[in-house]
């Protein structure tokens, strides 16, 4: 029986539908819409277009959004500087620096600059280490975004194995997190890992963050298993494409997420969610 395709555009609406809905109640409240910070450093394509989708969402979903589209030539004491402005600005509920920066900024010293009320991407170190204790804030949109498609189709978790197959900060690894808090047994697999058609073959739930086209096989995959797949890939035609090889994939999964139209648009949608938990908090300690 081929798999069950998750609709990821679907379930991201429901969610943003939801956004606007509280936003709206807000306003009747008599509070402030929430409101995102959207940096872009430089001229890449590719990020233009990820910054105008999180911007339309945000107008759609009744988000302030405030661009600060600077020059590749912008130091990082200067971006520091305007975080630290935005870390103080009482409008503004979210910060997110579109990734990645210029080779002359250091990441890792600009998310660690964001405060962590306002680190709507949640990679922060603080964010990161309260969902590592099982106390989570502000969580990684992705990763967020798959355990909300899970919960969509009735994922249980316990006596569940996961595996996960990419280990970045930004994905892979809270990706891990967020299994072990539902309370999956987890593998993480990454560039190292031997026998990985050995690991995916003991999927129950397999999630897929590399960034390489047909990496995983068809048929490696458990008949039953979910598939979720992260990768977005350009091939030479242009077409977007995930990591997971989907045709034979789909003959032996029980459900499985497509690119594009699976994982992508849930990340946008735990942004606008994120923006409006930021907002909430805000208004619950001032
Ligand atoms: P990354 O390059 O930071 O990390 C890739 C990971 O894959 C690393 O941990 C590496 O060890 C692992 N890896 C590399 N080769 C491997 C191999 N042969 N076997 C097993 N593991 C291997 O990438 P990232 O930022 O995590 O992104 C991964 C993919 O997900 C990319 O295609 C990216 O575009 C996509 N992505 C999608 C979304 C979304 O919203 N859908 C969000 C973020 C990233």
């Amino acid at each position: 029986m081929p798999a069950n395709i998750i609709d990821g555009n679907a379930i991201a609406l429901e969610i943003r539908k939801q956004v606007q809905q509280s936003v709206s109640k807000r306003l009747e409240n008599g509070l402030k819409a929430p409101g995102l910070a959207v940096v872009l450093v430089g001229e890449s394509p590719a990020s233009q277009v990820y910054v105008r989708k999180k911007r339309e969402a945000c107008a759609e979903a009744g988000v302030v959004s405030r661009a600060f589209n600077l020059p590749d030539s912008t130091s990082e004491r200067e971006l520091l500087n305007l975080i630290e402005r935005l870390n103080h600005d009482h409008e503004i509920d979210g910060i997110l620096i579109q990734l990645p920066l210029p080779d002359h900024i250091d990441a890792t010293t600009v998310l660690e600059a964001i405060h962590p009320d306002k680190d709507v991407d949640g990679f922060h170190p603080y964010n990161i280490g309260r969902l590592a204790q099982r106390i989570p804030s502000l969580r990684p949109c992705t990763p967020y975004g798959v355990i909300h498609m899970l919960n969509t189709i009735g994922e249980t978790y316990k006596g569940r194995h996961a595996v996960i197959v990419g280990a970045s900060n930004i994905v892979g690894r809270p990706m891990g997190l967020e299994l072990l808090l539902a309370g999956a047994t987890v593998t993480t697999c990454h560039r190292f890992t031997r026998d990985l058609a050995d690991h995916v073959a003991r999927a129950d739930i397999l999630v897929v963050a590399v960034g390489k086209p047909g990496i995983v096989k068809g048929e490696w995959v458990k008949p039953g298993a979910t598939v979720i797949d992260v990768g977005i890939n350009r091939t030479a035609e242009g077409k977007l494409t995930g990591d997971v090889d989907f045709a034979a994939a789909a003959e032996r999964a029980a459900y499985i997420t497509p690119v594009p139209g699976g994982v992508g648009p849930m990340t946008v949608a735990m942004l606008l969610r994120n923006t409006l938990e930021a907002a909430n908090n805000h208004d619950a300690s001032s």
